[in-house]
C-alpha cells in the first residue's frame, strides 16, 4: 500500500560537487541539473552546531585527482541532495512511488539501529576509507547511551535522522496514537540530546511498518519518511558474504535505490568494505542526501527525556569522549 499517494511532497534540489567544495545549488523550487564531478568530495571536519546539513561542507580532497587515503579507486560521493521536507516526503520504492530521484546506477546507503559500540565504528571506518557516506537512523535510546558514538557519525559528516525512541512496531494495536507519537517525536529529542544539534527530518518506521495515522501525523510535522528499494535482510544474515548477496541479487536487478543496513549488526559491519568495493567496481554511485533544514523537536519531550532519563548534562561529558578521529 502506498501511504503517501495523497501527501505532499518536497522537492529535491541539487548540490554541485566541484574540486574542493560542496555548494548549495540555487535556492530555488525547481530542481537544477548539473554535471558534477567524479571527485571525492569528504570531510570528517565538525560542522558547525545547528548548521550541519545545510552549511557548505570542506572537502578533505583539494582536487579532482586526489585519492582518498591513497585510494585512486575509492566510490566516493558522486553527488549530493538537498531535500526539502515540507509535507512528509516518502522516499524508497518499497512503501513510496512518487519522487523517483536517483538516476541509474545511482544508491543511497543508509543504516539503522545505532549507534552501537564496535558496529558503528566499523562502519564509519569502512564509510571513510571509502571517502563515502549515508544516512543513520539512530534509535533514541541508543543514543542516550552512546552518544559520544552518534557525536562521531555526525563529526564524520554523515546525515543523521530518526527511528524512534525505544524501536516499538508502531503498528502494534496495543499502542494508542499518543504513544506512537511519544515514539517518534522522544526519538528525535533523544537523537538532538546525544548531538547537541538538531537531526535531520528524515524518519524510518521500525520494521517499515507505516501506520497511515503516522504517516499522515509524520507529513504534517514536515518529516520525511525512508522505507528503500533493496532490502539486506542484515539481520537474519549469518555470514558477512549473506549481506554481500542479499544487496547485489536485488540492486542488479533494480539498477539504483536506497539500500537499507544495520549499523547495529556485526554482520554488515564485517560486510561493509566489500558491500563498497563491489559497489565500486559495479559502476555505482553513492547519492548523499541532506535535508534543507533540520528537525523542530517538541519542547515537551526534550524536557521529558531529561526528566525520564537522568541523563548527564553536556557538561559532564569529557571533551575528548565526544570526537574521535576515526581514520586519517
Ligand atoms: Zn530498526
Amino acid at each position: 500500500m502506498d501511504d503517501s499517494t495523497t501527501k505532499p511532497f518536497g522537492v529535491v534540489i541539487e548540490m554541485r560537487i566541484t574540486t574542493g567544495l560542496i555548494f548549495a545549488g540555487a535556492v530555488s523550487l525547481c530542481a537544477a541539473t548539473v554535471a558534477w564531478s567524479q571527485t571525492p568530495a569528504w570531510s570528517q571536519t565538525p560542522a558547525p552546531k545547528g548548521a550541519q546539513n545545510t552549511a557548505p561542507v570542506p572537502a578533505r580532497a583539494s582536487g579532482p585527482q586526489v585519492a582518498c587515503n591513497g585510494n585512486p579507486d575509492a566510490l566516493g560521493v558522486a553527488r549530493v541532495v538537498q531535500i526539502d521536507t515540507t509535507g512528509g516526503p516518502g522516499f524508497g520504492f518499497e512503501h513510496f512511488k512518487q519522487l523517483d530521484f536517483l538516476r541509474d546506477k545511482e544508491v543511497v546507503l543508509t543504516f539503522d539501529d545505532g549507534p552501537w559500540p564496535g558496529t558503528t565504528p566499523a562502519v564509519l571506518k569502512a564509510l571513510a576509507d571509502q571517502c563515502t557516506t549515508g544516512i543513520f537512523f539512530s534509535i533514541g535510546k541508543h543514543a542516550t547511551y552512546h552518544p559520544e558514538i552518534l557525536r562521531n557519525v555526525a563529526a564524520a559528516g554523515h546525515t543523521i535522522g530518526g527511528h524512534t525512541w525505544s524501536h516499538a512496531n508502531l503498528n502494534n494495536k496495543k499502542l494508542s496514537t499518543e504513544q506512537r507519537k511519544d515514539e517518534v517525536e522522544k526519538g528525535f529529542s533523544a537523537v538532538k540530546w546525544a548531538l547537541e544539534a538538531e537531526p535531520s527530518p528524515f524518519f524510518r518506521f521500525p520494521a517499515l511498518q507505516h501506520p497511515p495515522e503516522l504517516v499522515t501525523y509524520l507529513g504534517e510535522r514536515n518529516i520525511a519518511m525512508f522505507s528503500c528499494d533493496v532490502d539486506s535482510f542484515d539481520f537474519k544474515a549469518r555470514k558477512p558474504e549473506q549481506v554481500v548477496d542479499n544487496i547485489f541479487k536485488k540492486l542488479d536487478k533494480v539498477g539504483k535505490g536506497i539500500i537499507l543496513m544495520h549499523d547495529f549488526q556485526k554482520r554488515t559491519a564485517e560486510a561493509l568494505p566489500e558491500v563498497l568495493r563491489r559497489l565500486k567496481a559495479g559502476g555505482y554511485k553513492v547519492v548523499q542526501m541532506k535535508a534543507k533544514a533540520p528537525v523542530q523537536t517538541l519542547a515537551q519531550y526534550d524536557e521529558e527525556l531529561k526528566k525520564d532519563t537522568k541523563l548527564p548534562t553536556v557538561s559532564t561529558r569529557p571533551v575528548n569522549s565526544v570526537v574521535q578521529t576515526i581514520s586519517e
